[in-house]
């Protein structure tokens, strides 16, 4: 009888054991990030090679015919999320050259980052498993724009505007006493860099998959005149 109450006290302590084990290896599972389609080296160099289809003219004729919208109904592994101005001249998909179910973009005025952008970026890295972020500003961008006309006080015209440019205002401070540069080419990288930075500070998600070495965000400035993407 103490033999068996022994081997239940055991097989139970076992169950409970083993359940909690289940429930922890569960909970981690969660947070595992999905496996991405290709490295973030690879998704730079399509990104790279589609802009140069793009200003020589030389586009793709693939990724667009029935069987391609049927084959992405099931799913999606978008190699790149792109965070980009909503400005009508700058779509990414079009400049880099890229189909259905290729890159994952957000798109605000500036480039702005809120909420709802971190969680959708977060949702990309989390679970499409996208290893490359690529925060792709403009010249002449209406926003910067709008952001250096305010940053010694001044009203953007709304109380969302006030916002929104409040929140550039941190990465342009330095130029504050300068004369805008041609195109606010300057200024424009200046807020492409505080985003890619403020990406990490304020999502633990993007945080840790930079960490992991696997996620890279890359920063990038469009040229509206030549069409010419440039690195930094
Ligand atoms: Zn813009």
């Amino acid at each position: 009888m103490k033999f068996l109450a022994v081997v239940l006290f055991v097989i139970t302590f076992s169950n409970v054991e083993a359940s909690e084990h289940v429930a922890a290896s569960a909970h981690k599972e969660t947070h595992k990030r999905e496996i991405g389609p290709v490295t973030a080296d690879t998704a730079l160099r399509y990104l790279v090679n589609g802009n140069k289809r793009f200003v020589g003219k030389q586009f793709r004729n693939d990724g667009v015919s029935t069987k391609d919208i049927q084959k992405l109904a099931s799913g999606q592994k978008p190699h790149a999320i792109v965070l980009s101005c909503s400005d009508s001249r700058v779509p990414p998909e079009v400049l880099f050259d890229q189909k259905l179910g290729e890159i994952f973009v957000i798109r605000t005025a500036g480039q702005a980052i809120d909420s709802s952008v971190l969680a959708s970026i977060e949702y990309a890295v989390s679970h499409l498993g996208t290893n490359l972020i690529v925060v792709m500003g403009h010249e002449s961008c209406g926003a910067v724009k709008a952001a250096l006309s305010t940053l010694n006080g001044g009203d953007a015209g709304s109380p969302s505007l006030n916002k929104l440019v409040g929140d550039i205002h941190p990465r342009l401070k330095r130029f504050s006493r300068l004369p805008a540069s041609a195109n606010v080419v300057d200024e424009s990288w200046s807020n492409v860099e505080g985003v890619a930075a403020d990406l990490t500070t304020r999502s633990e998600i993007i945080q840790s998959a930079v960490e992991s070495g696997e996620l890279h965000i890359e920063k990038a400035l469009y040229h509206l005149g030549s069409g010419v993407v440039d690195w930094k």
